[in-house]
């Protein structure tokens, strides 16, 4: 994970004036506003944390959070910063709460906006299509579920279902951004399945999945498609087919979603967040989280 250093922001985590003053500075709000009443020109009180409207007529002052993601919430903007820094860390809810003397539930709640945010960032456009002649895709779905406490079997959770688009580059190292989509599936039949791919793969791709039968009309819709029996092997040891890299995509996922939220509830949020931080990871978090 890159983000930016604890040191380089500890200071703003201070005051709100200072807060304030290095989302002015890094131009993630701005500097200048016309008035939001009557278009006229304002000025800037850092120490209220208001846009006073200079037209005598109105003078109505307005906060310059006003539409960003820190006007929806209530604590001192430095302790929200404070917040997202451990959030983009990972840092656990309970030692966020210790460290900054708030409640668990407040965390939470924050976390959660945080994660509505990213979603809105990373919302496909509508003509998203990953895929292509000869290109192969693998698809595949996985259940997000927690175990119940001291038993074995599974009591809740979400399907998932992903695509992943092969590099053809062999080269690692390079570490281009996979083309992928991760959505959550409410029931897993063979019609949703067709939707699903018709709306996030190109026709005419090659399809890599396992043998489950909601992939069997594949073929029919406009794809090339060839199967591994996981029954057998991981790998086709005559086709060399297999679906390595979404099984892969699964195991991270699943490690990135703490046990208690492996559940129906805000899985979207939960996949969102993982392909954003997936998404960009050679970039600073926190810089890519503030802009908009
Ligand atoms: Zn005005």
């Amino acid at each position: 994970m890159f983000t930016e250093p604890y040191v380089n922001l500890k200071e703003l985590f201070d005051s709100e004036d200072k807060a304030l003053l290095y989302l002015i500075e890094n131009n993630y709000v701005n500097k200048y506003e016309k008035c939001r009443f009557c278009d006229s020109d304002t000025k800037l009180y850092i120490n209220i944390k208001v846009y006073k409207c200079k037209n005598y007529k109105c003078r109505k002052p307005f906060s310059p959070l006003h539409g960003t993601i820190f006007s929806k919430m209530k604590l001192p903007l430095n302790i929200q910063l404070h917040l997202l820094n451990y959030y983009i860390l990972k840092m656990p809810n309970s030692s966020i709460a210790t460290t900054l003397k708030i409640s668990n539930n407040t965390v939470t709640n924050y976390n959660r906006i945080f994660r509505k945010y990213i979603k809105d960032k990373i919302n496909f456009s509508r003509n998203f299509k990953i895929g292509g002649r000869n290109k192969i895709v693998e698809i595949d779905e996985t259940k997000i579920a927690k175990r119940k406490y001291n038993k074995g079997h599974i009591v809740e959770g979400g399907w998932v279902t992903g695509g992943i688009e092969r590099s053809i580059l062999k080269n690692k190292m390079k570490n281009e951004n996979k083309k992928i989509f991760l959505l959550p599936i409410k029931e897993r039949n063979i019609n949703n399945i067709d939707l699903i791919i018709k709306k996030y793969v190109k026709k005419g791709t090659t399809i890599y999945t396992d043998c489950w039968k909601g992939y069997n009309n594949l073929r029919n819709i406009g794809y090339k498609h060839k199967t591994v029996n996981h029954k057998k092997y991981f790998k086709d040891p005559i086709t060399g087919v297999h679906t390595n890299t979404i099984e892969g995509t699964w195991c991270a996922l699943k490690q990135s979603i703490v046990p208690r939220n492996r559940t129906k509830k805000d899985l979207i949020l939960y996949l969102r967040e993982y392909h954003w931080r997936k998404k960009n990871r050679e970039y600073n978090l926190w810089k890519m989280f503030l802009k908009d």
